[in-house]
């Protein structure tokens, strides 16, 4: 999808709008990105910060001393990626309000990528909304399993 986009972190205080011209994305692997989101690799789209509006401005964690990462305060969700005084950010893709409207074009950082989680499309594969235990509890709370 091409055009204006929105997302925001897990509790909805941070919102942003961002003009988004192609679906490509990438891949980071690096441990400073492992460290700041807790997961093996993170996908970030690029972007130009003058095509990003924050409806409600995030925090930024200096996760070094030449860049600054947004983040929520609240939830803790990170929000992206942004090396000082450059003119680009990156947005991280789960994020989004639809991630599928990106697909990956690159790996970046594949010094410390994690070959094991690259593909697990051979595992076995469980969807929440078919997991009793995990319905139940949402059930318990007298709601739905949320999408
Ligand atoms: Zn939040
Ligand atoms: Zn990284």
């Amino acid at each position: 999808m091409v055009g204006t986009m929105s997302g925001g972190c897990q509790c909805g205080r941070v919102r942003y709008t961002a003009q988004v011209a192609d679906d490509e994305a990438y891949l980071c692997h690096c441990r400073m990105c492992q460290r700041a989101t807790g997961g093996v690799s993170i996908a970030f789209k690029n972007l130009a910060r003058a095509e990003v509006a924050w409806e409600c401005e995030p925090e930024w964690f200096a996760s070094s001393p030449v860049a600054k990462r947004p983040f929520c305060r609240e939830c803790g969700t990170p929000l992206g990626f942004a090396f000082d005084a450059s003119d680009r950010i990156d947005l991280t893709v789960g994020s989004f309000d639809d991630p599928s409207a990106f697909y990956p074009t690159a790996n970046f950082g594949v010094e410390s990528k994690h070959a094991a989680w690259q593909d697990t499309s051979h595992l076995p594969s469980h969807k929440v909304t078919e997991t009793a235990s995990v319905i139940q509890r949402w059930q318990d709370a007298g709601l739905e399993v949320p999408e």
